[in-house]
């Protein structure tokens, strides 16, 4: 799971949702699922479709496991107990077929009526989870007042985040930006070293570049070494990793 940056709609496409929405007011949960599949085989979903696609990455990733082909438009809160956000912009995001099965219907709410699974368009989710480099596995955080809700909550219902290709594909990029880190290291500093550190963050859409920008990555050897030695080259490691999906 990794930061997604919610493009804008145009204003037509908005406004066909917006009309769509205020069509099923006073539908059942059944009809609203009816009008959403009507709707999917229509053209105006198109550009819907590929907006959500173009928040995915170039490879269309899922936005959950971060790792399959996001093939399938997600109702974040799902039509079942949320039907007049069907056809919500907000409440959409691609993932793949087998995060949108283990998700199905279920959606927890904390003890304050909120979402507990960890929407990525609107946080980070490294805020509630951390990541072990070395295996590429993810966790809830863990503080003083016990494991993080959401982590535990989005671990819980999606499994598919620390399937083995998942954590396979993390620790792999993790050794990736490590190795071009140990490169400017090494190059002192160089031109095409810088290059290649930020082609490896551009490549990046599992969030591992976050990671070592912003959470607990950054004090590791490598990135310690880059902000004690270069530091104009870590701050625009930064800045880009922010900009990543
Ligand atoms: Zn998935």
């Amino acid at each position: 799971m990794r930061r997604l940056h919610r493009v804008e709609l145009k204003l037509q496409d908005r406004l066909a949702l917006f009309r769509k929405t205020k069509s099923i007011a006073n539908a059942s949960v059944a009809d609203t699922r009816a009008a959403w599949k009507r709707f999917r085989a229509t053209k105006a979903s198109e550009p819907i479709n590929e907006a959500l696609a173009s928040m995915a990455g170039s490879r269309v990733r899922c936005a959950y496991c971060s790792d399959s082909f996001a093939s399938d438009v997600d109702h974040f809160r799902p039509i079942a107990t949320f039907p007049q956000k069907a056809f919500d912009w907000e409440n959409m995001i691609r993932v793949c077929t087998t995060c949108n099965r283990k998700k199905g219907e279920r959606f927890p709410l904390g003890g304050d009526g909120e979402p507990r699974l960890i929407d990525p368009t609107t946080e980070d989710p490294w805020s509630h989870l951390t990541l072990d480099p070395q295996t590429g596995f993810i966790a809830p955080r863990y503080t003083l007042a016990g494991f993080d809700e959401f982590g535990e909550a989005t671990l819980a219902i999606l499994e598919t985040i620390n399937f083995e290709a998942a954590t396979e594909a993390r620790r792999k990029q993790a050794r990736r930006l490590l190795g071009a880190m140990k490169f400017v290291l090494d190059d002192d500093d160089s031109r095409e070293s810088r290059r290649e550190l930020s082609i490896e963050v551009a490549n990046d859409e599992l969030g591992i570049s976050r990671w070592y920008a912003h959470w607990e990555g950054s004090a590791e050897e490598f990135p310690i070494q880059l902000q004690a030695k270069y530091l104009l080259t870590w701050k625009a490691f930064v800045r880009k990793a922010a900009k990543t999906t």
